[in-house]
């Protein structure tokens, strides 16, 4: 596709995950490329225009964001915000007439998600959320092993995904702008883990939230351990944690297994299984086949794979475990 006919995106919030990993990878995308930025810090407005090449007519504050309805260089908005304000966010750029993808998780709730897919759908939008993995060979491969039931039925699966989390000033600890601890930040992945892998919903989950750290975390949970029963009577065991690292997918299907480790990193998958290695040649962005894939279901009006029902169904999920760990009770779905 010529420069000219991609489809151009501006990147909302200009922190860890726009710099290190969406900013790189859309120099490689074949379909669309970074056209634009909204940010509240004039500095790094000032040095993305530098390096990027960004024309001062695209570049925005959270303040003059609606303007950006007049500037037909930008096609989609990404909203790489913290998660609370994923929900104005995606609604603030279906009203200027963008499609949008939207960072994990989707929102805060199944009522936010909801209102998101409402507004989008009824602005003429696509709403993308943005799960890279969907778009992952190892983790397309897993998905077909189980789904297809190549070694035989998975009947028990593990997925966990932490980190160690010292600094106790950063949003994600703060429960009105994460919206919860670490099974919001990193909940998504695990969850996914297992009902991608098995290709069903649970009907039932129980969880127990742990504290260890009382001087850094004090009204959110630093550790989510849940359970998900899926109705074909498989059950997986997950940890969300940010006392230590994990990162994690096993299935297996009685003797025979598969599993990837590292698994939700976007630094990479390594795959593993009862009858050989699993390993794929991947680029060195996940996020190129994402955002190139997202490109693509616009130019067509297909669909996205990684839709805002999808970002749904984790809050769903997510809200459901919540309130198992907050009652000790098994809670359906
Ligand atoms: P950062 O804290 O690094 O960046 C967030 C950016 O948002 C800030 O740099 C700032 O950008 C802007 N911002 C606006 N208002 C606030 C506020 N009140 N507090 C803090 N920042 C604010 O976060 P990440 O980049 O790590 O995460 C952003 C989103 O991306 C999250 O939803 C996260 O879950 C998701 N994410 C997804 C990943 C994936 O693999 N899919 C990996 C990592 C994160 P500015 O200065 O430009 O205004």
């Amino acid at each position: 596709v010529p420069p000219a006919r991609k489809l151009g995106v501006a990147l909302v919030g200009l922190g860890n995950y726009s710099t290190r990993q969406l900013a790189p990878a859309l120099q490689e995308t074949e379909l669309c490329r970074l056209a634009g930025i909204v940010t509240g810090t004039p500095a790094k407005a000032e040095a993305w225009k530098e390096k990027y090449n960004i024309p001062e007519k695209s570049i925005y504050s959270y303040e003059n964001f609606e303007q950006i309805k007049y500037n037909p260089d930008i096609d989609i908005v990404y909203v790489v915000l913290p998660n609370s304000m994923h929900v104005e966010y995606t609604i603030r750029a279906a009203l200027a007439g963008k499609h949008v993808i939207c960072e994990k998780p989707m929102a805060l709730n199944v009522a936010e998600c909801k209102e998101m897919i409402a507004t989008c759908r009824e602005a003429g939008v696509k709403l993308s959320v943005g799960y890279r993995l969907y778009f992952e060979p190892h983790h397309q491969e897993v998905r077909r092993l189980g789904t297809e039931k190549i070694y035989g039925a998975v009947k028990m699966m593990e997925t966990s995904l932490g980190f160690s989390m010292a600094d106790p000033t950063v949003w994600r600890l703060n429960p009105k702008l994460g919206g919860g601890g670490a099974i919001m930040d990193l909940g998504v992945y695990a969850i996914q883990g297992a009902r991608r892998v098995i290709g069903e919903l649970p009907v039932a989950v129980t969880a127990q939230g742990y504290i260890r750290d009382k001087t850094i975390f004090k009204d959110i949970y630093e550790t989510m351990l849940f359970q998900m029963e899926f109705p074909g009577g498989a059950i997986s065991n997950s940890t969300t944690t940010y006392t230590s690292y994990v990162d994690r997918l096993y299935a297996t299907t009685g003797y025979r297994w598969f599993g990837l480790q590292p698994a939700f990193n976007a630094t990479g998958a390594t795959g593993d299984s009862s009858e050989g290695k699993i390993e794929f040649k991947t680029p060195a962005y996940q996020q190129i086949r994402q955002m190139d894939a997202f490109a693509k279901s616009i130019m067509d009006n297909t669909e996205p794979l990684a839709s805002g029902e999808e970002g749904m169904k984790d809050l769903r999920i997510i809200e459901a475990i919540k309130q198992a760990a907050d009652t000790g009770k098994r809670v359906e779905i």
